[in-house]
């Protein structure tokens, strides 16, 4: 079961006092997808990941902590028109906005995340072409970091996992497939590897279409 509890914030950028819903407990059931998106239930709290100021539209985990080396992104025009944005559903706008911050304060890892998660959200709210564009940006930021060679996932392999899904969905498979090569030559535990070639199956079909851990799991990925 899912709890939240409100918290009251204190927006460190303007001061405006606001609610939040804050996540007290949740669960899981069933499989992550490729991506690592969590089944259900957790797979619905995205809303309360982040704290998002109803007055200046300051998003970011904590809002209540504010350094003014952000001001000039949170006044900035690209993070007021994503704001202001009726294209783009608000909890993906609000991903992108806590990305945006992040990119300023230079935490990449925390954009390419920002990304992604926008594009689960616009998954769920049918806007194909804009998620296409938010993986695109997370998978250009995750692929400077591998190129860095800096991972953004705890366990080995899973970056790269992550990455794969993100081009792949994004209809860039074709820029997946040397990572993968590269990944499967490392010699991860047996479970990345068999992610790994099961994604190739799917590049190889051209299937841009979301997949369950599950699926390699079961054997089912029809790679017989
Ligand atoms: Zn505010």
């Amino acid at each position: 079961m899912t709890t939240f509890d409100e918290e009251s914030v204190v927006c460190g950028a303007c001061g405006q006092v606001f609610i939040h819903h804050a996540l007290t407990s949740t669960n899981a059931f069933g499989s992550p997808d490729l991506d690592t998106r969590p089944p259900e239930m957790r797979r619905s709290t995205m809303g309360a990941w982040l704290q998002r100021c109803p007055a200046c539209g300051y998003s970011a985990r904590k809002a209540a902590k504010f350094g003014e080396r952000f001001r000039p992104v949170l006044d900035g025009a690209a993070y007021r028109s994503q704001l202001a944005s009726t294209e783009y559903p608000m909890l993906a706008s609000t991903f992108i906005c806590a990305a945006l911050l992040a990119e300023a304060a230079g935490r990449r890892d925390e954009v390419g995340w920002g990304y992604l998660h926008a594009a689960w959200t616009l998954d769920d709210a049918g806007k194909d072409e804009l998620a296409r564009s938010a993986r695109g940006r997370a998978a250009d930021t995750f692929l400077g970091l591998l190129a860095e060679g800096q991972t953004f996932a705890p366990e080995p392999g899973v970056s790269e996992l992550v990455v794969a899904d993100c081009l792949r969905r994004g209809g860039r498979g074709a820029e997946a497939l040397p990572v993968i090569e590269r990944t499967l030559a490392q010699g991860h535990q047996d479970l990345i590897q068999k992610i790994l070639v099961f994604q190739r199956v799917l590049i190889q079909r051209g299937d841009t279409s979301p997949h369950l851990i599950r699926e390699v799991v079961e054997g089912k990925q029809g790679m017989a």
